[in-house]
């Protein structure tokens, strides 16, 4: 057992748990709550509270520290890895998150049904700046793009290294994430797929990302899949590199570049696939 290992850095000041603005009547979830300095706050102003620790040592010590108290009726510790929990309704996320797991924790919560109304998570400070990076940025990328898909993201505060006991080795910022409601209407993994091929060199065309050896062949297959499931004939004529060709042009964006793309750019490229029939899961 170790610090580094479980990223346990404990805030010296709860003050981002105001940032959450909670109502009497919410239900919060806390990810990686250490020994409770935000969760006290947290319990002071919300009706409920599930914490997620992996560290039993640490969830000891908070169940201990709200013991016989009137809060301890609101607050639910499940000991266990956030990323394997299956997670209990919720209307405002809020944590000093361990910063090992910070892309996990995000893609979770976003995955969340229903859709929570607000986060407000401690990153690191260049992970927090991808977060709410916008096309044309040096920090825009697959990150920024997939999580913008799903969620207006604010850089809320920079929190210096001092502000930790005992303090990381890098700087830290608060983001609020507030999902988009409803989400767009696109399997993840469509997107994802797409901004993974078009992100690889994101300073390339994307026509050349698409060039990349196995992407062809990786369309195909999944055209053909679904030829199959649809029960459809796959025409004599079928030349992946052709149709992708023909995608590519017709959407418009074969001599852009994924730095400069927005979010509804690659939802228009997406749908361009769609229509000729391919996939990208
Ligand atoms: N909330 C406390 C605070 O702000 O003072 C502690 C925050 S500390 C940065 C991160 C906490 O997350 C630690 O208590 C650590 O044990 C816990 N943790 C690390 N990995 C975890 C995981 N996969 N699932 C749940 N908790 C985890």
């Amino acid at each position: 057992f170790n610090t580094a290992q479980f990223g346990q850095h404990i805030l010296k000041n709860p003050l981002i748990v105001d940032k959450a603005n909670l109502r009497p009547s919410d239900v919060v979830l806390e990810v990686g709550p250490g020994t409770g300095n935000l969760t006290v706050r947290i319990l002071e102003k919300c009706k409920q509270c599930t914490a997620v620790e992996m560290d039993p040592r640490m969830a000891a010590e908070l169940t201990k520290r709200v013991q016989g108290k009137p809060e301890q009726r609101k607050l639910n510790i499940i000991v266990g890895d956030f990323v394997k929990t299956d997670l209990p309704y919720f209307d405002v996320c809020i944590s000093n998150t361990p910063y090992q797991i910070s892309s996990p924790i995000v893609f979770k919560l976003l995955s969340q049904r229903p859709i929570f109304r607000v986060a407000i998570l401690m990153f690191q400070r260049e992970f927090a700046m991808r977060l709410v990076a916008r096309p044309g940025d040096s920090l825009w990328n697959r990150l920024s793009v997939n999580v913008q898909l799903y969620a207006k993201v604010d850089h809320i505060m920079k929190v210096g290294r001092n502000n930790f006991r005992p303090p990381p080795l890098v700087e830290s910022s608060v983001v609020r994430i507030v999902p988009l409601d409803p989400p767009p209407p696109v399997a993840f993994a469509e997107f994802d797929g797409l901004t993974r091929i078009a992100f690889s060199r994101k300073n390339k065309v994307i026509r050349a990302n698409f060039q990349a050896k196995g992407v062809e062949q990786m369309l195909e297959a999944n055209y053909k899949a679904l030829c199959a499931q649809q029960e459809k004939m796959i025409p004599d004529d079928f030349d992946v590199g052709k149709l992708l060709d023909q995608v590519l042009t017709e959407s418009g964006f074969a001599e852009s570049r994924a730095s400069k793309m927005d979010v509804d750019d690659f939802l228009k490229l997406l749908t361009c696939f769609h229509k000729h029939g391919m996939h990208f899961a």
